[in-house]
């Protein structure tokens, strides 16, 4: 079974107001397999952000279809959004929620009912215990970093997509954040990331699929495609 089936997903940008279109997304199918880590490698600018966006429903598609853990994104978009919690690249947070106070309204917005809230565990598992009163705005980039990696969280959605999780984060977080991901995919929970690094995707990834200018141009086990490369 696969966590992610994608046809056909095409993303035109602008067009409207005097821009020229861009098209991010050139007609990409793609399927990603339950309990898989996976990586989508690819150059800046190549499409990778515009993918993942749409799977956390952050983008509307211009053409092609999305099924989420089963459910079609058009058909049922509350239980495909559900079943996916995302961690963006941008450091975004409102900078007068405590990090126990930005855990509570997401739990909110997903609908988690009171007692299946679970903020003291999440801060423990992203290592904000100390810093669960503390303004957003106070917080260090890294800091930043992990509360958005437990926001992601607290609807225990079945996959954790990351957008360039460890982009210019140091040794220390980097390898916090990687055993976060290996022991959530332990635990079952399908894991998506985007990087460009070839190192992570290497230390991390079971499969691959690269994508350059809007178009998969390759998928296959970590081993078969980075193997060769040294
Ligand atoms: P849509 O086609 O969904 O209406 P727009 O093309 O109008 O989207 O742009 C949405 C927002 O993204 C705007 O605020 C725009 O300034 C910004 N934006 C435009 N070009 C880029 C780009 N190349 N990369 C990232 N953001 C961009
Ligand atoms: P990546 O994540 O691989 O760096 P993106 O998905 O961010 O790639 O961008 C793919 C292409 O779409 C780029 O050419 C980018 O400039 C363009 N783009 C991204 N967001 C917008 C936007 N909101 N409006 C217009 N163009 C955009």
């Amino acid at each position: 079974d696969n966590a992610i089936e994608i046809r056909g997903l095409r993303k035109v940008y602008g067009g409207q107001h005097g821009q020229p279109p861009k098209e991010a997304l050139k007609g990409v199918d793609l399927d990603i397999p339950r309990g898989s880590v996976f990586g989508l490698l690819g150059p800046n600018g190549a499409g990778k952000s515009t993918l993942i966006n749409i799977l956390a429903g952050l983008v509307v598609k211009t053409e092609g279809s999305v099924r989420i853990w089963g459910f079609d994104q058009d058909v049922n978009p509350r239980q495909s959004r559900a079943s996916i919690g995302v961690m963006p690249q941008e450091l975004n947070l409102d900078p007068f929620f405590t990090p126990r106070g930005a855990l509570e309204v997401q739990a909110g917005l997903y609908g988690v009912p009171k007692s299946q809230r679970r903020a003291d565990e999440i801060l423990r598992l992203v290592g904000l215990q100390d810093k669960a009163e503390a303004y957003a705005r106070t917080l260090s980039g890294g800091m930043r970093r992990r509360l958005l990696l437990g926001k992601a969280l607290v609807h225990q959605p079945h996959i954790l997509v990351l957008d360039e999780p460890t982009a210019g984060v140091d040794i220390e977080l980097r390898q916090m954040l990687w055993e976060n991901v290996r022991m959530l995919n332990r635990q079952g929970m399908t894991i998506i990331l985007t990087t460009h690094y070839l190192e992570e995707a290497e230390e991390m990834c079971d499969e691959i699929a690269i994508i350059n200018q809007g178009t998969l141009v390759a998928r296959d086990t970590t081993a078969n495609l980075l193997g060769s490369i040294d």
